[in-house]
């Protein structure tokens, strides 16, 4: 185990044996097809650095990330490992991807052009994943584009296609029509590739079948522990807890407010908590007067505006002089998880684990005892 930030306020403490027992458990789900990771925001806010050696030593060999410099900021973590860039080289940026054996997603006819060009350049066929739209409207090429790319003579000349790949709208509702729609969508355009490899299923849609799961599969919430299947027991191991610190207690009577805006008028005497941890934490401020901590199975409620740097929480369920200055509560815990907090917050676990801020005691369990885990910012 591994910490920095000991004197903060809140502690996060990340399960990397969780999250290689969530790769393991999906590789053995998926049969056939291999498993990438997802990288791309910092490994979801739980840090791509420590997640990254984790993952490819339990065997993976694929890894997607958002940015270019996601990418260059892993290569010397994973020197073996098939590296992808989601969102395709900026103009003029194929050279870095190019020199440091990066693997661009080519989403547009003119990431198709410069990734042609660069091939050129070098004189050799340079590998890439090209996308096609499949019904999301977000990245990837349109299908008279995609039309337009395969009749062309040079279509797959000068680059290696390593795998055709789209995108899924709405995985996570398994009854969900569009899923079928973009299904066959993306049947019809491989169809007129015979013989290339596809990728289509993120974690969810890992989950709606083996016809979505194609030759590779590309894994990202469902390895950090959030539900792949909307309305279903989660399958996956937990793998953040978040622990507040108190900064003080105190009491209130009928008609006292708390906090920002006076928000919440006590009806009575009620014993209070303030908590060293705020929005600038990803301690949304949408969690006001909604969200809850929790301690010993009791369920304590945020009352009031959340602050920037603090929250207030009504602690008069608990024993008196249960909580003092410096002791913990549990905001993302097992008893509840990120999705539980997203819901509170009217978000969805994604969004939670991204937001987590940076001044948290992070501790890391289950990393190589020998090797000590580097961060990725310096601490
Ligand atoms: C983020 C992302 C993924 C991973 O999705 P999860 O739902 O987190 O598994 C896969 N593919 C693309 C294109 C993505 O943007």
């Amino acid at each position: 185990m591994y910490s920095h930030g000991i004197h903060a306020g809140a502690i996060l403490t990340i399960d990397l044996g969780a999250i290689r027992d969530n790769y393991l458990a999906l590789r053995e789900r998926v049969g056939a097809a291999a498993c990438a990771a997802v990288l791309k925001a910092d490994a979801y806010g739980l840090g791509a650095a420590q997640v990254a050696p984790v993952l490819a030593a339990a065997g993976c060999r694929d890894f997607f990330v958002a940015h270019l410099d996601e990418a260059l900021a892993l290569r010397p973590l994973l020197q073996d490992a098939d590296i992808y860039v989601l969102h395709g080289p900026m103009p003029d940026t194929e050279r870095e991807f190019v020199e440091h054996n990066l693997i661009p997603v080519l989403n547009s006819p003119a990431q198709l052009a410069g990734w042609r060009a660069a091939a050129q350049r070098a004189k050799r066929r340079l590998p890439a994943i090209v996308q096609i739209d499949s019904g999301m409207s977000r990245l990837g090429l349109t299908p008279a584009e995609f039309t337009a790319w395969i009749e062309e003579a040079t279509a797959t000349q000068r680059i290696e296609l390593r795998y055709l790949m789209s995108h899924l709208a709405c995985a996570e509702k398994q009854d969900h029509p569009l899923n079928c729609q973009q299904l066959d969508a993306f049947n019809a355009a491989r169809a007129r590739l015979p013989g290339c490899r596809a990728t289509f299923a993120n974690s969810s849609g890992t989950f709606l079948g083996e016809a979505y799961r194609f030759d590779l599969v590309r894994l990202g919430a469902a390895l950090y522990g959030i539900t792949p299947v909307a309305g279903q027991a989660n399958p996956m191991k937990p793998v953040v807890r978040l622990q507040a610190r108190v900064l003080q207690t105190r009491t209130i009577e009928r008609g006292d407010h708390v906090g920002y805006g006076a928000t919440y008028c006590a009806l009575g005497h009620r014993r209070l908590a303030t908590l060293a941890v705020g929005y600038a934490d990803g301690w949304m401020r949408s969690f006001s007067n909604r969200g809850c901590a929790m301690l010993d199975g009791v369920r304590l409620p945020v009352v009031g505006i959340v602050s920037m740097d603090t929250c207030t929480i009504d602690i008069s369920a608990l024993p008196a002089d249960r909580l003092q200055p410096g002791d913990c509560v549990d905001l993302i815990s097992a008893e509840q998880p990120v999705d539980a907090v997203a819901a509170l917050a009217g978000t969805i676990g994604y969004e939670i684990l991204t937001s987590l801020g940076n001044r948290y005691q992070r501790n890391y369990l289950g990393a190589p005892a020998e090797e000590p885990v580097r961060l990725s910012q310096a601490a």
